[in-house]
């Protein structure tokens, strides 16, 4: 599937309604983020974890590969930055338990981790129009692997 975003407002919106889907959601949810720097993910990141729920402000993880919040319901969401780590490192940081538990887990430049992800992530690639005269504008595009 592949849905156009006009502005960061629109791309905010996509996120919302996804989120209101997973909210409902029990088993883990893992979003794999893909796209060059400014394509839209973190913008897409922070509604949506807004949208669940959560109270505590998303800042960019530039800086922190990794952070969590809880939702009410108890339920992790877990946002990561592969930009500068690889699978390796991610492990590390327990990924790996991470995917056995129902948690919600967003992972932005996660072609960089593929070989880690779970069998049934859904990958949304974040795309620039090519056209030059449309800067705000991106393409979305989602598929379940
Ligand atoms: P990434 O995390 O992929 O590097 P960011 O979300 O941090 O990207 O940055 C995207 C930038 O592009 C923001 O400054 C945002 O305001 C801008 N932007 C312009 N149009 C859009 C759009 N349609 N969707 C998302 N962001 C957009
Ligand atoms: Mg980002």
């Amino acid at each position: 599937m592949r849905i156009k975003s006009l502005n960061p407002k629109e791309t905010s919106y996509l996120a919302e309604v996804l989120g209101s889907e997973i909210i409902k959601t029990e088993s883990l949810v893992v979003l794999g983020l893909v796209g060059d720097l400014g394509a839209g993910k973190t913008t897409f990141t922070k509604s949506l974890i807004k949208a669940l729920g959560s109270k505590k402000k998303v800042t960019s993880p530039t800086f922190l590969v990794m952070r969590r919040f809880v939702l009410k319901s108890k339920r992790n969401v877990y946002h990561i930055d592969a930009y500068r780590v690889a699978a390796y490192d991610l492990v590390h940081l327990g990924a790996k338990e991470i995917f056995k538990s129902p948690n919600i887990v967003v992972i932005e430049w996660a072609d960089k981790v593929r070989h880690i992800l779970p069998k049934g992530t859904i990958w949304i690639k974040f795309a620039h129009s090519r056209d030059s005269n449309h800067q705000n504008e991106r393409h979305l595009t989602f598929n379940r692997r």
